[in-house]
């Protein structure tokens, strides 16, 4: 694409692909919104669906999980279809449950199985802090100290120390670079290592192209109030790959795990859901997922491949502008839709662009995080954030 540097251009370009900016609310405080990597914008549809949810539970009280709208007791089924669209796994792979760094443990407490000798995990130079305090507090849990192992370049680890490693976690993308690893080359290496692998995408999904059944990590897991606009706290996403549906992998169970045909004759045996949804411990709170359901279903009108060539164009467009002001960006080619650039007053120019109603994301010292959402975020977005910027920073 040939860009200019013209907010007409940047018109005509967003005549020619609106992207769904209408569906969602700005921030009177915010409206030059370049967040959506942190927390997502609020879509219209939310308000409608939560309140129903309100409405059912004043109407009917317990019996709204089988007589509202949408009955609660399988209302977090509404969001498995588009839950599987959007990593590119089956419907049994996927499950929408707790928040991700609970989900993380979960998921360890299946695929991190240390042993004398192989007891190592590895993690991304670098990785999300809640990511770094759970595996090293996982392998503790284990008996095992200093087992982590971080890597800039976690394949050549993989190629170099597997032997040793139990567990792979990785960032996909990183959350403070934006760099994307090449997701299938790890699960290869890894399985061939005889380790377990799992990505943490929490930056990932509704941002990248994901083919997790086909690519074959063990798990992944996420959150949903990022690029997936579920809302503060919102809940997290799971996926288990087939190969372990039924396998007896040890796991952390509860009711909600259970076949859901013979959940409520309360036997005291176990009997789990053949998938993902096996690894639900409690009942889900259906406010949440009313939030989460309106976000979806702008995800599914749109589709994972359009977006991601409309986050392509956004990006493309933002980092053309951020290099003819002069700014470094640090973020690779291989990348989703945030850019980190490097700002020498970095912190003085978040609070002034703040100031002027522009939101970006500002990580001490010297760091800013740009991220042009493709559901909402527009070129006029993007050009009057670099005017803004070229006029503040001088
Ligand atoms: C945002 C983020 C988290 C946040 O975890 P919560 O449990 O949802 O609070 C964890 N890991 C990564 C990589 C993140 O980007």
């Amino acid at each position: 694409m040939i860009y200019e540097d013209s907010a007409a251009w940047a018109r005509a370009q967003d005549a020619k692909d609106p992207g769904l900016r209408d569906a969602f609310i700005f921030p009177e405080s915010g409206p030059l919104y370049f967040a959506g990597h942190s927390l997502g914008l609020q879509p219209r549809q939310a308000r409608p669906y939560v309140l129903e949810v309100l409405d059912d539970w004043a109407r009917h009280g317990v019996e709204g999980h089988f007589a509202a709208a949408r009955p609660w007791i399988k209302y977090q089924e509404l969001l498995t279809a588009s839950t599987a669209r959007l990593v590119g796994g089956q419907p049994e792979e996927v499950v929408v449950m707790n928040t991700l760094s609970v989900n993380l443990h979960l998921m360890m407490v299946s695929f991190y199985r240390p042993r004398p000798g192989k007891f190592r995990i590895l993690i991304e130079r670098g990785a999300f802090p809640s990511d770094q305090y759970a595996v090293a507090s996982q392998a503790r849990f284990h008996g095992y100290a200093d087992a982590v192992l971080e890597s800039d370049d976690p394949l050549q680890t993989l190629h170099e120390r597997g032997g040793e490693i139990a567990l792979a976690l990785i960032g996909l993308p990183n959350y403070l670079t934006g760099r994307v690893f090449d997701a299938p080359a790890l699960v290869r290496a890894a399985h061939q290592a005889g380790a377990f692998i799992g990505f943490d995408l929490a930056h990932g999904v509704g941002n990248l192209l994901l083919q997790l059944h086909e690519w074959g990590p063990d798990f992944a897991a996420w959150c949903n109030y990022k690029y997936l606009n579920a809302g503060p706290g919102g809940l997290g996403g799971v996926f288990v790959h087939q190969r372990h549906s039924r396998a007896a992998l040890p796991r952390f169970e509860g009711w909600w795990g259970h076949d859901k045909e013979k959940r409520f004759e309360m036997s005291p045996r176990y009997s789990p859901i053949v998938g993902a949804e096996a690894w639900q411990l409690s009942n889900p709170p259906i406010l949440q997922l009313a939030a989460l359901r309106a976000s979806m279903e702008l995800f599914d009108q749109v589709g994972m491949p359009a977006l991601r060539a409309r986050g392509d164009g956004l990006t493309g467009y933002l980092e053309w502008l951020l290099l003819r002001l002069g700014a470094e960006v640090l973020t690779p080619p291989e990348r989703g839709s945030m850019l980190t650039v490097r700002f020498a007053k970095a912190q003085s120019l978040v609070l002034a662009l703040q100031k002027r109603r522009a939101i970006v994301d500002f990580r001490p010292p010297d760091i800013v995080r740009i991220a042009p959402a493709p559901l909402y975020n527009s070129y006029g977005d993007v050009q009057s954030l670099c005017a803004l910027i070229r006029e503040l920073h001088g």
